[in-house]
């Protein structure tokens, strides 16, 4: 089978080499010509461990091709999949569909035969049925049917979840031409029925909400267990142990409890926004989502408060290291990263930042305020500072030794958003450490 894919971003990008590797033809189709002229170069524009030799070992076997001729692409292909951005638009927080749309009519003007159209990006509950329109009219002659395939992959280990899934989503329209675009997504996915992956049919709409409702329950979860720690630090709880004695219950489970600076990243923030714009426009509003997303935002505000606070209130000629700028370890991904949120008010507040991250560096430099000093490496970091903060919980920064941290250091204030060292080792290194509702 043939496929092409829109978009070389984290989705398409992963998604194409994972299709080339089940043994697929995979062309890989972007609009940005320096990607993929990278791509190409057999250089790889993002960072996501393994995706080097996956890329390296399907170009070398001609099964994954990089190109920025959409038409040539779409021709040869029995289906196109679209995994282009769908970031917020400005001002009132709906998905921004405007790449969605103008990739698919250009798919269905280059299309030559009947196809299967695709939708990988997250778009709101209604998209499929809009994009069919599209196509509808742009190409009455030709039988492009649209189907959608929400994406569940993590950055940081998008091969493993793209090649072992908790579960594949399809949705189709209902009908004989829906049943064949269902047949033709199974049979991409063939290799998954080996390792028993569930395979949900869905109709298009139920496919979409499924995506939204995934990741708004993760942010909740996630929000939940933020503020159970900051009761935690008010009645003398540890939340670590309250998440472990909630998550050992089947019901809950343990992932997602994890207490820190408020979720970040290139989908939940978009996405809860997103979904609550649509329940709002569909006359079900979700006021659950919404105080998520209300709570998430004050969190990330407080995050710089905290460290203030710790500091004696004041940042005025002080200097803080910061571990970590990306939204989460193992990713260059800075979309709505704290490091956003919390290094511009420590600046305002009159701190000289010194910041590392692994992999982050040269994206967080085109965002973060001029003046940052980037560091070599975490100790390069603390050199001199008077306070530490660790934003990102890169397993680097979890092996450093407590006591060349503190002589790296000025001061002795460290302040673990993420909770990733053990409190009392920390306080016998001698730092004055604060976490995030532990004791
Ligand atoms: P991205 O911004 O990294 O990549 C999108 C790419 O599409 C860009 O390289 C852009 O140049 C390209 N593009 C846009 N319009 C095009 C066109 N008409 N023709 C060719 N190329 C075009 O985005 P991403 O993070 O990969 O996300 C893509 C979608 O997948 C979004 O809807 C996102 O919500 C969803 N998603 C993302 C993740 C994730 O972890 N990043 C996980 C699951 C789902």
């Amino acid at each position: 089978m043939r496929i092409a894919m829109v978009g070389a971003g984290y989705v398409g990008l992963v998604s194409g080499a994972c299709f080339a590797e089940f043994g697929v033809d995979v062309s890989v189709i972007d609009s940005d010509a320096t990607k993929i002229e990278a791509l190409r170069a057999g250089r790889i524009p993002i960072y996501e461990p393994g995706l080097d030799s996956l890329v390296a070992e399907n170009s070398r076997d001609g099964r994954l091709h990089f190109t920025t001729d959409l038409a040539t692409a779409v021709q040869a292909a029995d289906a196109v999949f679209l995994a282009v951005g769908t970031p917020s638009r400005r001002g009132d927080g709906h998905a921004d569909l405007s790449f969605v749309f103008a990739a698919a009519e250009q798919v269905a003007r280059a299309a030559r035969g009947p196809l299967v159209l695709v939708t990988k990006s997250t778009v709101p509950v209604g998209t499929g049925r809009q994009v069919q329109e599209i196509v509808r009219r742009v190409r009455p002659d030709l039988a492009i049917e649209v189907a959608s395939n929400p994406e569940f992959l993590r950055e940081g280990s998008a091969i493993g979840d793209f090649m072992r899934p908790d579960r594949v989503v399809i949705g189709t329209q209902d009908g004989p031409d829906g049943e064949r675009a269902l047949a033709v997504l199974k049979r991409l996915y063939r290799p998954l029925n080996l390792i028993e992956v569930p395979i949900l049919a869905t109709r298009i709409e139920t496919a979409e909400l499924i995506k939204y409702a995934a990741n708004a329950f993760l942010a909740t979860k996630i929000t939940f267990i933020n503020e159970i720690a900051d009761l935690c630090e008010r009645v003398g709880a540890d939340v670590h142990d309250v998440a472990r004695g909630m998550g050992l219950d089947g019901r809950i489970g343990r992932k997602f409890l994890h207490a820190g600076p408020g979720y970040g990243g290139s989908c939940f923030p978009k996405d809860t926004l997103a979904l609550a714009r649509t329940a709002q426009d569909a006359g079900a509003p979700m006021r659950l989502v919404e105080t998520t997303i209300a709570v998430n935002e004050a969190r990330k505000a407080q995050m710089a408060d905290r460290v203030i606070a710790a500091c004696g209130g004041s940042l005025t000629g002080r200097t803080v290291a910061v571990l970590g700028l990306a939204f989460k370890p193992e990713t260059d991904d800075m979309r709505d990263a704290a490091s956003l949120a919390v290094i511009p008010r420590l600046i305002e507040a009159g701190a000289a930042i010194r910041a590392f991250d692994p992999a982050a560096m040269d994206h967080a430099r085109a965002l973060l305020p001029e003046g940052v000093h980037y560091a070599t490496g975490a100790l390069d970091a603390a050199a001199g500072a008077d306070a530490l903060v660790l934003l990102t919980e890169w397993n680097e920064f979890r092996a450093l030794a407590p006591q060349r941290l503190r002589q790296a250091m000025r001061g002795d204030i460290l302040l673990d958003l993420r909770n990733v060292w053990d409190p009392a080792v920390m306080r016998e290194a001698g730092f004055r450490y604060h976490s995030i509702g532990r004791l």
